[in-house]
């Protein structure tokens, strides 16, 4: 039940400037976000590619309320690119990006995430990778789709991300299933309403089965985005069934979250992508993490309350 309060809590200002300012905090940002600036976040690149892994990487931010702010995502996500070209690191990471972050919800604001996007997607490209648009609130993903719909037309490697909670994401995987096409599935992190959503665990789980089950019978590359170990036995009994090799689709897990799974698929020779946020406005990623599991918010409370 904590969970929906602390998503609420995620989008209030008042909150964000409490849970910033206190002390012990940082100890458990730090597990989920692996630094602040491209400089500490290249050498957890480095870890994860000679351990096997591969990894996306996520500027954090969402919901900036400004033009410049927009500008401001676009340039660090091309920082980041030309950190990865000088090092050679081109090939072990890709991007995710929230088009929140890149003003999809100002004035114009298809268009502009759009034309801010573009060129993080050019530059991620010309160096032999690919960018993923996460998915955000119900309310955005018409947008976030008709963006990823006209990248492809340019660069049909780029990605998205489609929520299992939905009841639209049935349709939305039938129709992205097709050649050439990279979708992430997760179970979806947000707090919606019961007229767009499933609201009942067992019910997310059920849908997260059949949208798996749609990806692998397509022809596209399905991404399976859970630390979830009964959806992960699942996906790679769903995988087997339909003749897929291990190279034909990827699982992928937070930065910080069930490290040693990560390493034992990799073992196991699944290609395992590690989804590793770092940058300074942490707020809304942490708080959905939080949300996803009561323990953190006790382990958080903790640390406040002994500082
Ligand atoms: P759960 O049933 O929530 O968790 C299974 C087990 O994993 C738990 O029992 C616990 O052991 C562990 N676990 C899960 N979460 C945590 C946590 N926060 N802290 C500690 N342990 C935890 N959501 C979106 O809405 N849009 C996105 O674009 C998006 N991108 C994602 C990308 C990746 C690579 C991943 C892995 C998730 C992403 N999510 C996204 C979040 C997703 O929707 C879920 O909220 C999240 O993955 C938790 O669901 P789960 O499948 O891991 O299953």
């Amino acid at each position: 039940m904590l969970g929906p309060v602390i998503l609420a809590a995620s989008r209030s200002d008042k909150m964000r400037r409490f849970v910033s300012a206190a002390p012990g905090t940082k100890q458990v940002v730090d597990r989920f976000i692996a630094g602040e600036t491209v400089g500490q976040v290249i050498p957890i690149v480095e870890d994860a590619a000679a351990k096997g892994l591969e990894v996306t990487l996520d500027v954090v931010g969402e919901d900036i309320t400004t033009v410049e702010q927009s500008y401001a995502a676009r340039d660090a996500y091309l920082e980041l690119i030309d950190r990865l070209k000088e090092l050679g690191l081109g090939e072990k990471a890709e991007m995710s990006v929230k088009l929140s972050m890149f003003g999809q919800a100002l004035e114009n604001g298809h268009e502009l995430a759009l034309a801010n996007v573009r060129p993080v997607v050019e530059a991620a490209d010309a160096i032999g990778t690919t960018v993923t648009l996460d998915a955000e609130d119900h309310t955005t993903l018409d947008s976030m789709f008709a963006i990823h719909e006209e990248l492809r037309k340019d660069f049909p490697k780029t990605g998205c991300v489609i929520q299992a909670y939905l009841f639209r994401t049935e349709d939305d995987a039938r129709r992205l299933a097709a050649a050439g096409s990279r979708v992430r599935i997760v179970k979806g992190a947000y707090k919606e309403p019961a007229s767009v959503a499933y609201q009942d665990k067992a019910e997310i789980d059920k849908a997260f089965v059949r949208i798996v089950k749609i990806l692998m019978a397509g022809s596209g590359y399905p991404m399976i985005g859970s630390h979830d170990p009964r959806l992960i036995a699942i996906t790679q009994e769903l995988a087997r069934q339909a003749g897929r090799n291990p190279d034909e689709y990827e699982f992928q897990m937070l930065y910080g979250i069930r490290s040693e799974e990560h390493i034992r698929l990799a073992a196991e020779g699944h290609r395992m992508r590690v989804y590793t946020a770092y940058g300074t406005d942490w707020y809304g990623y942490f708080m959905r993490r939080l949300a996803e599991k009561p323990a953190n918010l006790l382990f958080f409370a903790r640390s406040i309350l002994t500082k």
